[in-house]
Order: C-alpha cells, then structure tokens, then sequence
C-alpha cells in the first residue's frame, strides 16, 4: 500500500550529539533548517554525551546491585535534562518548541524495568503540539508500563523510541544522526579501512546490531522492518547522505559487515537439575541472551553485563544455587553478518584460517542463516575483526 505523505520528520540525536551547549545550539539549527523547509519534526533525543554512564556510576556509591525500577527513575533523568535544554535552544531559533518525556508522548511500555519493550504508541499530544505548528522533543529510551511505572528500553533504545513514533506517527523518514555518516562495513573506531554503505537490508542490519554494532538499537530495526519506515543513518554534522536501511542493496560481495562484541559473560553449567535451575534464573531475571547452546545436560549461555545493571545480585544466587556446577568466564565474539553466508562451508573455513593466520585461538564456531560467528578472548576481538574484514570485505 502507498502510504500518503503526512509531512512528518523523525530526528533522533545521540548523546555525542548534544554533549554540551555549543553542539545542543547546532542540533537546534539542524532542526529549524528541517522546519523552515516545510516540515513537521518531532525530535527525539539521548542524554548528553556520558550522562548516562555518570548516573549509573552514582547509583553505584549507593548500592551494588541497585533496583531495576529505581534505577530507572535515576536514568530517565538524563534524558530529562536534554529534551528540556533542546526544547530551549529551539525556542531561541524563534520556533515554538515543547519538550515530552516518554510516558508524556505515549511510549507504552510492559513492565520489565532496565529492558522493556514498546508495546503500544499513542501519540496524541504529540499530534495536537504538531498541529499547532510546534517542533516536539521527545526524551528517548523512556516509557511507561501499564502499572504506570516508568520504564527504560535497555542500553541505546532512544533509538527505538525514535523508530517507534515514527510508524505510529506515519512519518515520511526517520533519521538517526550520530558521530558517524551511517552504516560502515566495520567500526570506523576498529577498522580504519571500514567503508560507507549506502544501503543495507533490514535483516543484515538486525544482525549487526544484535551481535554488537550499536549503531543502531536493534529493536529499532525491528520497528522499521514491520512498520516499512524509511531509516536513515546519518550523521548530525550533514544534512543529507548516510546509509538507508530497507533496500536490498545491489552489492557484489556476500558480506555486508564485519562486528565485534567485548566482555561477554558466559555461565556453563553442568547436570541436568543444575541446567534448570539456571534456565529459571535466567528467566526471572529477564536476561536478553546473545547466545544459548544447551546440549544433553550442558548449558553454555552468553549475555553483554551492561543488560544486567544487578549483575552482582544474580551472580551470587547463580553461585549460591549451582554451587560446583557453576562456571563463569569472559568471552568474545566476532561476527560477519550478510546473506546466506552461514550455509556457505567455503566461507566458514575461509574465516577459521583467516584468524588462525591472524593468530587468534578461536574457542568456538556457530552460524545462522545470516551470520558466521568466531568465538575468541575479549582482548583478541579487534584483531580479529581487522582480520576478517581484510579477508572478507577489503
Ligand atoms: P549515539 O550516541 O548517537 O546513539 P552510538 O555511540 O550509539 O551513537 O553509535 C555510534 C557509534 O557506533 C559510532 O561512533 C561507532 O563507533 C559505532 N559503530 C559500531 N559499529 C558501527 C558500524 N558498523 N558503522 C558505524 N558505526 C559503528
Ligand atoms: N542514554 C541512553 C544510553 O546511553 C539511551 C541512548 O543513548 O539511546 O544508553
Ligand atoms: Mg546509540
């Protein structure tokens, strides 16, 4: 179906993006070009540049293993501060402007605090301030459950929050603008030759951003993928430009992109009462896995600590359960992700040999339709990705 133009822009800006008050004045600037060309735009914005990170260290002072619900009151904050400083520096461009946190905007969330998803958006205040000629700015990575408790989206969700207005809102595009141009073939931090892609298919950039390239959430991607919400990456310093992603893009080689993932935990557990109770841990404490190999009485599972802000908390009841059945280690995980290639035996081999001849002692191989992932230490994970992208992309 051919949806009619409605004339409404989605900017979501990250926290690089708004760091302090010079880079909020451009952001504001960026917008009024948006709005003085016609458009509707609600903006949807992420804590300035660390903020986030200093409130977690704060709750830290206070308590180990802080309360997910608590600490989701602390770090809505953050998000709190920018949309309110944005909404500012809009006004001072001599637009109107009007700042929502998440729960004012309609972001419906369920009830899993640290980690929630977006259930439901309804967007009517958000419509009504449009309708009356105002630029929107929406607190990202915020929303609110149906007990009306105020929830977070998990580590980089503005830009869920972005990509889910969008859709509900019927926008003509959405654009995440960040440090960066767009989608590059590796991180541009990690790969100097990385290069720019202009396009890459909603399930390619699922995959990247599930096995660690937080460009862009991957809940995000999941929103544009069912809503069909034309993504753009792009960068805050440009106006245009950047990566869209939706098209199948017209590319020569199998591999789209090459990425890496540091410091994950992995919890083996041994014997078939111990598997359970550890599955049952696991599940009240609502860990998004990366990864899960259970094999007889054997269970190997992988999760990013940065999803589990009570880590210390479930350790020690993982520990005082399964006591000598336990083992926790750190891992890492490169992974290249494109279509096809992980039922390609010629490709896996070629990537076995590409990070021995790198000198990288892999622990573990697994594949899925989309990706080839080579298991390895944490400290050899940007090697590897260097090699990989040599041998596979340029
Ligand atoms: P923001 O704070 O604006 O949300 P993020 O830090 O979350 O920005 O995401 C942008 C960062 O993602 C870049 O600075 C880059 O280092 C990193 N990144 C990881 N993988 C990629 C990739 N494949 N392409 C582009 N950037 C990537
Ligand atoms: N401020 C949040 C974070 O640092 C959300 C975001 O940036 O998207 O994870
Ligand atoms: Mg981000």
């Amino acid at each position: 179906m051919i949806q009619s133009p409605t004339n409404i822009v989605v900017q979501k800006y990250g926290g690089s993006s708004v760091a302090d008050a010079e880079k909020i004045k451009q952001v504001a600037e960026r917008i009024a070009r948006t709005y003085r060309a016609g458009k509707k735009v609600v903006v949807v914005v992420s804590a300035m540049g660390k903020t986030t990170n200093q409130l977690i260290e704060k709750a830290k002072l206070v308590s180990a293993s802080p309360s997910r619900r608590e600490l989701d009151m602390l770090l809505t904050c953050g998000e709190r501060e920018a949309m309110a400083l944005l909404s500012m520096a809009v006004t001072e461009q001599g637009l109107e402007a009007i700042s929502f946190t998440g729960s004012q905007a309609g972001i419906l969330t369920n009830d899993r605090h640290s980690g929630a998803r977006i259930v439901e958006v309804r967007p009517f205040r958000v419509e009504d301030e449009l309708d009356r000629g105002k630029v929107v700015i929406v607190a990202g990575f915020q929303g609110v459950s149906y007990r009306r408790e105020i929830t977070t989206l998990g580590r980089g969700g503005s830009d869920t929050t972005a990509v889910a207005l969008a859709a509900a809102l019927r926008a003509d595009y959405c654009e995440i603008c960040s440090d960066v141009d767009g989608i590059y073939t590796a991180d541009p931090r990690v790969v100097s030759t990385a290069e720019l892609l202009h396009a890459i298919s909603h399930d390619e950039m699922l995959e990247l951003a599930a096995q660690g390239a937080k460009v862009l959430h991957d809940s995000s991607v999941e929103f544009a993928r069912r809503s069909g919400i034309a993504l753009w990456a792009r960068a805050t310093s440009k106006d245009g430009g950047g990566t869209r992603v939706d098209f199948q893009p017209d590319r020569d080689r199998p591999v789209a992109g090459v990425t890496g993932q540091k410091s994950l935990i992995r919890v083996k557990v041994s014997g078939g009462a111990a598997v359970e109770h550890a599955l049952q841990i696991i599940e009240a404490a609502s860990i998004p896995l990366t990864h899960l190999d259970l094999e007889g009485k054997e269970l190997r599972a992988w999760f990013t600590i940065a999803d589990v802000p009570d880590w210390p908390a479930v350790k020690a009841k993982l520990e005082s359960l399964l006591a000598g059945q336990l083992e926790l280690g750190d891992e890492g995980a490169v992974s290249l992700v494109g279509h096809g290639i992980g039922g390609n035996p010629q490709m896996i081999n070629k990537a076995r040999q590409t990070a021995v001849a790198a000198g990288v002692p892999l622990n573990a191989v697994s594949v899925s339709p989309l990706r080839i992932t080579l298991w390895c230490e944490s400290a050899q994970v940007d090697d590897l990705t260097r090699a990989l992208h040599q041998a596979f992309v340029a």
